[in-house]
């Protein structure tokens, strides 16, 4: 266990110097306080958890203190917002500390969001409320629980120094982490400004760094796209498995690790609706829960694009191709989980899809009826079920197709059944108005229940005792919440 000051940075990104990043100070928040932090982000930096309660760890991640090995960097990068290309964007309110090293030799980038003016702020103020980093803090660490590629989050803090947004609010910073903050955004802002040395560099950088098994390859750029490839159709295949809808897919928010990335107005679905769409400035729907699985591919071809002068057209393409087959494997492997299967029949998928119909004509709430379907066996649980359902003889007819497909799947006990789905099925999951409560609380000054949603999201597949309101439907107020997108 570490204290504070016994982190190892190793800035490896600073090095490659200022055609890259900015170096920028952090400006400090007004009487910073931890709002909440995760203990199991602190111990990927081996931090004792006891120091998130000491004052220098608020004014450390508040922006008041700095390690002397630190290098604070604003990034520069790109990207495709809604489908139109930004020739400039960059860290406007984040930035990069400095990378540490733990002890199992892994480096964890600390990147400081709403840390104050960059030479990328544009026309914003460099600031985060405490509201938006209090909901990029608990999805992160509840992706990372259910098992979705996520950059992490170690803490809030929050302050009193006033921020404008709709109305007067309060900032706060996050402190996020994960190996790379490399987006897709940075290759494409060195290919269309012609830039090909650094291009390079920057390259040679994630292979050498993020995929040193490619070099190996007897093409090792083609190989490193490949698997950037199958990691987003993996990520996406999880986010469509369980509901996640990121909200804002621009090629910006994208990163080369194939984690989620850059929290917006995000939502779990509550009921199953495929059109759903949780950005209320995507007037299109172009970044809807079923249109993310196209948009990882047209995000990838921007990728692609950018890559061009390391990798044929044709290879290039070639390697697209593969992002649907990976999709469709990962996605399915999962949703055979979800329904307690434990082989693949050919059907499969229309079994899949002919749930999801109902479930989206009835608006069954889509965490709950995976957990209940595994509470009993499946004769016993689509009984119990069915009255969630308006279209009854479309649910029965299914309830008939799955009885048999589980009777064929092979005879374990119900003990069994359960584990086994239980152990992918979640029964909580981040809920908007269970996040808007919290925050309401938190912006009242109280922030136990952050921390206490915090905790039972960190293990989402277990039951815990006494914490059955957050295993609810939403109540009517909660459903459709309109999330703000000034963040
Ligand atoms: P986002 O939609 O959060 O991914 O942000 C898109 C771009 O706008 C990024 O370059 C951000 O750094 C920048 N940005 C967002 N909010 C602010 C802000 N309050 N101040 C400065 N830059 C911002
Ligand atoms: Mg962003």
């Amino acid at each position: 266990m570490k204290a504070l000051d016994e982190l190892t940075f190793d800035n490896r990104f600073a090095r490659l110097g200022d055609a890259f990043s900015t170096h920028v100070l952090p400006e400090p928040l007004d009487e910073p306080r931890l709002v909440v932090a995760s203990k199991a982000a602190m111990a990927l930096l081996d931090l004792d958890p006891a120091v998130a309660e000491t004052s220098v760890f608020a004014e450390l991640f508040g922006g008041h203190k700095l390690w002397a090995e630190a290098e604070p960097r604003a990034m520069v990068y790109s990207g495709h917002q809604f489908g139109g290309y930004t020739p400039q964007l960059g860290d406007g309110r984040g930035l990069l500390l400095g990378e540490v090293y733990n002890q199992a030799g892994e480096h964890w980038d600390l990147h400081l969001k709403g840390a104050g003016m960059t030479p990328y702020s544009r026309m914003g103020d460099g600031r985060a409320v405490l509201r938006s980093s209090i909901r990029e803090f608990l999805a992160s660490e509840a992706l990372h629980a259910l098992g979705i590629p996520s950059s992490r989050a170690l803490c809030v803090i929050g302050s009193s120094t006033p921020v404008w947004r709709e109305k007067q609010e309060r900032g706060a910073m996050v402190l996020r982490l994960a190996q790379s903050h490399i987006r897709f955004g940075h290759f494409e802002y060195f290919y269309y400004t012609k830039k090909p040395e650094q291009q390079a560099e920057l390259a040679e950088h994630v292979l050498n760094l993020h995929y040193p098994e490619c070099r190996e390859q007897p093409e090792p750029y083609l190989a490193m796209f490949r698997e950037i490839v199958e990691r987003n159709a993996e990520m996406i295949a999880k986010w469509q498995a369980y509901g996640f809808c990121h909200g804002v897919m621009n090629t910006d928010n994208m990163s080369i690790l194939g984690i989620t990335f850059d929290f917006g107005p995000f939502a779990f679905l509550d009921d199953f609706d495929a059109h759903f769409i949780c950005n209320h400035s995507d007037h299109e729907g172009r970044y809807s829960f079923s249109n993310q699985v196209p948009i990882g591919q047209w995000n990838l071809s921007a990728l692609a694009q950018a890559l061009t002068p390391f990798i044929s057209v044709d290879a290039l393409k070639e390697a697209l191709g593969l992002y649907l087959p990976f999709y469709q494997a990962h996605y399915l492997d999962l949703m055979r989980r979800r329904l307690g299967l434990t082989t693949a029949e050919d059907d499969d998928q229309k079994l899949v899809e002919g749930l999801l119909k109902l479930m989206q004509n009835s608006g069954v709430d889509y965490t709950l009826f995976f957990r209940r379907l595994g509470d009993e066996s499946a004769e016993l649980a689509v009984k119990r079920l069915r009255d969630d359902f308006v279209d009854l003889a479309g649910f029965d007819a299914w309830a008939e197709r799955y009885k048999a497909r589980v009777a064929r799947d092979g005879n374990d006990s119900q003990e069994q059944r359960r584990e086994r789905m239980h152990a992918v099925n979640p029964l909580y999951i981040l809920r908007n108005y269970l996040a808007q409560n919290a925050i309401a609380a938190a912006e009242a000054g109280d922030y136990s229940e952050v921390r206490r949603l915090h905790e039972v999201l960190s293990k989402p597949f277990e039951e815990q005792a006494g914490m059955e309101q957050y295993a609810q439907r939403p109540p009517d107020w909660g459903k459709h919440l309109e999330i703000s997108c000034s963040s």
